[in-house]
């Protein structure tokens, strides 16, 4: 039976077998023999519209209020989800993050070009924000054409499950979060139990709760949030679209951002992508992952030119949000990597928090993943592959403030095997006028040499 409904403008498409095909409105994780699927779009039908004038298009709407336009995600809806109705939206202006030269730090580590994203600046502190907004319109709109789906959830134990919630509540569907039980900080849990989400503190560790959240979507209908959901990847890979509309579509040399995942980089690429093929930009930068020795397969593949991929047990780190062993979108990482002559570098504990600090005293307020993608910048210049002259952009992930524990305890000296090299701890002292003096020019001095 012929039906009436305008030919969709993208799909879901399985990574292996570009013949499997979903429509977006069907609930599906994974194609027929469980491996990725991925968003499809009809380039064709993008094409139709000049590279000019997509750039007009983008500019025109970026920072004004028509509904959804405004974000930055929704401002290139028709990349994003196409076929989406406007009314089904779930936006709280996600997007349009700062782009900024990082002057005082690049100065000090020898780059003059140096740029940092600060994907932070959104809504629940991360750049989760810009895939949910994606994910949780997609399943408003299915709910509006009658899908029963009773709820979304997710197994995380922080920046996903944050923005799940933000999102869900924001449309008033019911999300569900399941915690491991007494692993997570007190910022980590209070941002889904403020939005209102089910919250489930499990007595098991991550890869427990995920197993109860697969289960409860195969037997119960609960749509699933996690990241082998692709759609959040669309809304992900505008952070690629906005970096070349904020370079006025010059692409610097390198890119670098850090992986746990590696939905992100695959994002990334995957914005570049799109942006060479409809020649809005004609360079092609390189892309180096940064991720924590503690939790590194991917750059143990690396060292083997991904000739061999084998999960490991990610161990403790700083960098909690990749602290991850089996990262579910290995494949098109490594995909992307090779289109966009990648590099993976890793980072140990103390790197990071050392490379935070003296970042964060130019003016900048890390999170241990930049942190951990500072590292790697720091060795891609060690190798030769960064040059002084290089443009550079660092994808920084999440707010500084989310993750304020590992900070504080680097400053008063109180991390495990860490010896701070720059502490800084509050200076405490009697209220008394000639004591304060004394100590502030004494610290002015030491500080600056005045
Ligand atoms: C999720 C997350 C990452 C890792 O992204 P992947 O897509 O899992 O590689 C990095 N930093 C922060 C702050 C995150 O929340």
């Amino acid at each position: 039976m012929s039906t009436s409904k305008p030919r969709p403008r993208a799909w879901f498409e399985s990574l292996r077998d570009p013949t499997e095909r979903y429509p977006l409105d069907e609930v599906v994780y994974t194609d027929r023999s469980g491996g990725l699927l991925q968003v499809v779009h009809d380039m064709d039908a993008l094409a139709e519209t000049s590279a000019e004038e997509w750039k007009r298009i983008f500019e025109s709407r970026a920072h004004r209020n028509e509904w959804p336009y405004g974000s930055g995600v929704w401002g290139k809806k028709e990349w994003v989800l196409p076929d989406i109705d406007n009314d089904n939206v779930v936006s709280m202006y996600e997007g349009h993050t700062n782009l900024f030269w990082a002057e005082r730090y690049g100065r000090e580590i020898g780059l003059e070009d140096l740029w940092l994203k600060l994907c932070g600046n959104s809504h629940t502190g991360s750049f989760k924000d810009l895939g949910m907004t994606v994910l949780v319109s997609q399943v408003k709109q299915m709910i509006a054409g009658g899908a029963k789906i009773p709820a979304v959830a997710c197994a995380s134990t922080g920046d996903t499950s944050a923005a799940l919630a933000a999102y869900a509540a924001a449309a008033g569907i019911p999300a569900i979060v399941f915690l491991p039980r007494g692993k997570i900080s007190m910022a980590q849990l209070i941002q889904p139990v403020a939005n209102g989400a089910i919250v489930f503190a499990l007595d098991t560790d991550f890869d427990g709760c995920m197993d109860i959240v697969k289960q409860v979507s195969e037997k119960d209908g609960v749509y699933l949030a996690n990241s082998m959901n692709s759609l959040r990847i669309e809304g992900q890979k505008t952070v690629g679209l906005e970096i070349a509309q904020q370079l006025d579509w010059a692409m610097p040399d390198w890119l670098v951002i850090p992986g746990g995942n590696l939905g992100n980089v695959s994002a990334l690429a995957k914005g570049l992508d799109m942006l060479l093929e409809l020649g809005l930009i004609s360079k092609r930068p390189r892309i180096c992952v940064g991720q924590a020795e503690a939790a590194n397969p991917l750059y143990l593949a690396y060292q083997k030119d991904f000739e061999v991929f084998e999960p490991i047990a990610a161990r403790t780190t700083v960098a909690s949000a990749i602290q991850i062993g089996n990262p579910v979108s290995y494949d098109k990482a490594v995909d992307a990597l090779r289109r966009y002559d990648g590099v993976v570098e890793q980072a140990t504990e103390a790197e990071i928090m050392e490379e935070c600090a003296s970042a964060d005293r130019t003016g900048l307020f890390n999170c241990p993943h930049t942190g951990v993608a500072l590292v790697a910048l720091r060795k891609l210049q060690e190798r030769g592959l960064v040059r002084s002259s290089d443009r550079v952009v660092v994808i920084s992930t999440a707010h500084g403030l989310k993750f304020v524990d590992s900070k504080l305890a680097y400053h008063q000296m109180e991390l495990e095997g860490i010896v701070s090299r720059h502490p800084n701890p509050p200076i405490e002292l009697a209220a008394d006028y000639g004591v304060v003096r004394d100590e502030m020019l004494r610290e002015i001095e030491r500080r600056f040499g005045r």
